[in-house]
């Protein structure tokens, strides 16, 4: 296993100029990231598409070389090391199987070609199998093609796992798969990776996935990390604006305000009075109000123009979705909240976020409670 390194790493894929508008950039891929994966981690990236989530994965491969920068596995500089050569295991969105070997052939094949011992691969393959689960025997003794995408995949990544990497990098690895098997399968893979304390990269568009696999999760944009830490850390103490409001769903509500002496007045004239703790923080003046769905309570206060009422069954919950000042805002409600034109409605203090009115810059942010 592996601690890995990112030093400074810029990665510019130099894009002509007639091609700049095809990717709408001029900007480094990777820009200037530093970044360490500790021994036994799992740490998921997300952001949007394009930010550079998948060359930060290549990179730490050796599939990409750094244009400035290095990569360490365990303090030795593997930045120009051929990925073959770096002991890692891959798993991407189109799997990549042997096709005419059997499940438990794919699984084998490494063990053949390194020459290890037929005990070895046996009690390492045997292993694999117990912790994936029931049915991952009877995969093993069918052809790859003939099985499908989810249990392909599962296939692809007890190969890498018996091949035992230092480091694990998986691309989207289940974001082929339907709902329901993703689940599943997430949890597969959580489990096996907890078990062998495989080092991983887990590159992910989906924010519930990341959270899901990851101990750490990355919030990258445009080739910067924005944030590494925890899912409370990015939660409660997002470390700008863009953060906040990609970390949940429906987003966090953006209001534009203006404090003056504890007083909080809204676009559209309403107001607020803050509690004395938050004013004591704030400046005087224009800023921005972050509120999430779940940090609204409903009564008194700020009257909301409901457009629609959203009722999720599985949550037992609905969203009460409108717009202030033309600024959109979901609030969560009882799911059998009665159908209404409109609604009164409070920021719960203890989930209110301000933000500079002219940069992203947090001006307070509730912080991590002490749940548990
Ligand atoms: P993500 O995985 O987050 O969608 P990528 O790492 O694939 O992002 O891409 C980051 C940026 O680099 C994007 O602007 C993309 O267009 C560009 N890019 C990715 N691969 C190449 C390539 N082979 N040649 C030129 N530009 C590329």
């Amino acid at each position: 296993m592996a601690k890995v390194d990112l030093r400074n790493i810029v990665r510019n894929y130099g894009v002509q100029e007639e091609e700049a508008s095809r990717f709408d950039r001029d900007r480094p891929a990777l820009n200037n990231i530093n970044l360490t994966i500790e021994d036994g981690e799992i740490l998921s990236v997300v952001g949007p598409s394009g930010c550079g989530k998948s060359t930060l994965l290549k990179v730490v491969a050796g599939l990409e070389f750094p244009d400035q920068g290095q990569v360490l596995y365990n303090g030795y500089d593997v930045s120009q090391v051929e990925p073959q050569k770096r002991g890692i295991g891959m798993v991407f969105q189109d799997y990549a199987l042997y096709p005419t070997m059997k499940g438990k052939g794919n699984l084998h094949y490494y063990f053949e070609v390194h020459q290890r011992t037929e005990e070895e691969m046996e009690e390492r393959v045997h292993e694999i199998a117990r912790i994936m689960g029931v049915g991952f025997d009877l995969l093993m003794g069918q052809k790859t093609d003939t099985l499908s995408g989810g249990e392909q995949q599962r296939v692809a990544i007890g190969r890498c796992i018996v091949r035992d990497p230092l480091v694990f990098l998986m691309d989207e690895p289940i974001s082929n798969l339907d709902a329901k098997l993703r689940e599943s399968t997430r949890m597969e893979i959580k489990k096996m990776l907890r078990k062998f304390k495989v080092t991983t990269l887990y590159v992910t568009h989906d924010q519930q996935e990341a959270i899901f696999m990851g101990d750490r999760i990355v919030v990258m944009r445009q080739g910067n990390l924005e944030q590494v830490g925890s899912y409370d850390d990015l939660y409660y103490t997002p470390s700008n604006l863009f953060v906040a409001t990609f970390i949940g769903a429906p987003p966090m509500a953006i209001l534009p305000v203006s404090h003056e002496g504890g007083t909080l007045t809204l676009a559209d004239g309403q107001t607020l009075v803050l509690p004395d703790y938050i004013a004591g923080e704030l400046p005087t003046g224009a800023m921005r109000m972050g509120v999430r769905p779940e940090g609204w309570m409903l009564g008194e206060g700020l009257t909301l123009p409901v457009r629609h009422i959203e009722r999720i069954p599985t949550e037992q919950a609905a969203f009460i979705h409108g717009s202030i000042a033309e600024k959109n805002i979901a609030a969560v409600a009882p799911l059998d909240y009665p159908q209404a034109d409109q609604v009164q409605m409070m920021p719960n203090w203890d989930q209110i976020y301000f933000f500079s009115a002219e940069d992203e810059t947090p001006l307070y942010t509730p912080g991590v409670p002490e749940l548990f």
